[in-house]
């Protein structure tokens, strides 16, 4: 073999699962389509939830973060028709870093590792079986193959691994601005305007990031002019953010359709998939880069091991698609939340109380953050208690 492990993509997931790979004294190639370590993502909105607080610290990723300006935020004001549901403490905080800065900071971090090459300018175009096949022609061979190569997956395409692929009916565009000032509480605000929803958060560099989420039924409003519409979704913003001295530093971003794909994380003995390409999910609720980071530690942490010491690879990835569960069990729900339904009479209820009440506001808060398993707030004690509040 001329590797311990292959990684297909040196995004977010790749990076980080080379990165654990290669401090585990395993031998990695890191392989990358784009030929610049400045290449990045542009179609995301970079906002890390809470819960991948504890992973980034783990991997020693979250203070190169902060030294390259990245902005935290540690609590959400929430509005809804009830009234604002302000922060509440206990819940990890967010982090974001634009793309820009965040895909080189990860490529360096792996590349600096003992063991990771790192080869950029390396499309994959073949795949073999403990292989792959580069646009040059070349073939490599590993004990594992990884395919972190993003939703629109190459290696699970050329694996024939089935799709399973739900509506997105919300859209979504965004902009970057200075001197933004939120009216708001919390250090970011989301509002549920049901179906539409809108955001305000800090980005890096002071940067404030100002996105609407409508209804697709909305999108001939945005079809003429799309930064008048956007303006004006922005201007009726109950406490929206004053932007009148602010200067936008961005075009609009985003996209007018992002259907959701899942595919089985482990198709193969010898293929795993991580980040988007096992789930990428609907961009609204701003999980994939968490998904990413987590998914890529929890293989590396299930399989490393046993990589290095001629181990049971089957059993450990059966570990890493059990860990992957709790991201099944989310993305179950985004895509509920996908359909831009009107929210039901629990969602009302538990929303409701969670304005008055700290006890649900913050398993609420722990729930978006996905910061702990989705049963926080979908348990018998948070619904009775939101009820017998109404
Ligand atoms: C509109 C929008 C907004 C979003 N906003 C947020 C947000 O605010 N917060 C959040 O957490 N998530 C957000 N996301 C999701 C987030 O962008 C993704 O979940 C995240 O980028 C997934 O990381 P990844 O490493 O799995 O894949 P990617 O970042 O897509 O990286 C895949 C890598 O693989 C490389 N590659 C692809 N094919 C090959 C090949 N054949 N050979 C070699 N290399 C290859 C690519 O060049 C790329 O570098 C958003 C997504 C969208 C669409």
């Amino acid at each position: 073999m001329d590797y311990d492990v292959i990684i297909v993509g040196a995004s977010i997931a790749g990076c980080t699962a080379a990165t654990q790979y290669g401090r585990a004294g395993l031998r990695v190639a890191l392989l990358e389509r784009h030929r610049s370590p400045q290449a990045h993502k542009t179609l995301c909105g970079h906002f890390i939830l809470g819960g991948t607080h504890d992973v980034l610290h783990r991997l020693g990723f979250w203070q190169p973060m902060l030294d390259r300006g990245a902005a935290v935020t540690t609590g959400l004001g929430v509005w809804t028709d009830a009234g604002w549901i302000k922060p509440v403490d206990g819940v990890p905080p967010a982090i974001s870093l634009r793309r820009s800065k965040l895909d080189p900071l990860l490529r360096e971090i792996a590349a600096a590792t003992p063991g990771v090459d790192l080869l950029m300018g390396h499309r994959v175009t073949g795949l073999v079986e403990n292989g792959v096949v580069t646009d040059a022609g070349t073939t490599l061979r590993a004990r594992l193959v990884v395919g972190a190569d993003g939703h629109h997956s190459t290696v699970a395409r050329l694996a024939g691994v089935p799709e399973d692929v739900a509506p997105n009916e919300r859209f979504l565009f965004w902009a970057y601005y200075e001197g933004a000032e939120l009216n708001g509480p919390g250090d970011g605000q989301v509002w549920q305007l049901d179906p539409d929803i809108a955001v305000c958060v800090q980005a890096d560099d002071g940067l404030t990031l100002v996105g609407v989420f409508p209804a697709k039924e909305r999108l001939a409003e945005f079809a003429d002019d799309r930064l008048a519409a956007f303006d004006g979704f922005v201007a009726r913003l109950p406490d929206g953010p004053s932007l009148y001295g602010a200067h936008r530093v961005s075009n609009l971003v985003g996209t007018t359709d992002y259907p959701c794909v899942r595919r089985d994380p482990v198709p193969r003995p010898w293929l795993a998939l991580i980040g988007d390409a096992a789930t990428a999910s609907d961009p609204v609720p701003a999980v994939g880069c968490g998904w990413a980071f987590r998914s890529a530690a929890w293989l590396a942490d299930s399989t490393a091991g046993p990589l290095r010491d001629g181990g049971d690879l089957g059993r450990a990835l059966r570990r890493y698609r059990r860990a992957h569960r709790f991201i099944d069990k989310y993305d179950d729900l985004g895509r509920q939340d996908a359909l831009a339904t009107p929210p039901n009479a629990l969602q009302r209820a538990i929303r409701t109380a969670a304005v008055t009440d700290p006890w649900i506001a913050r398993r609420l808060a722990a729930f978006g953050m996905r910061a702990e398993a989705p049963s926080v707030l979908l348990n018998p004690g948070v619904v009775v208690r939101a009820l017998l509040a109404g």
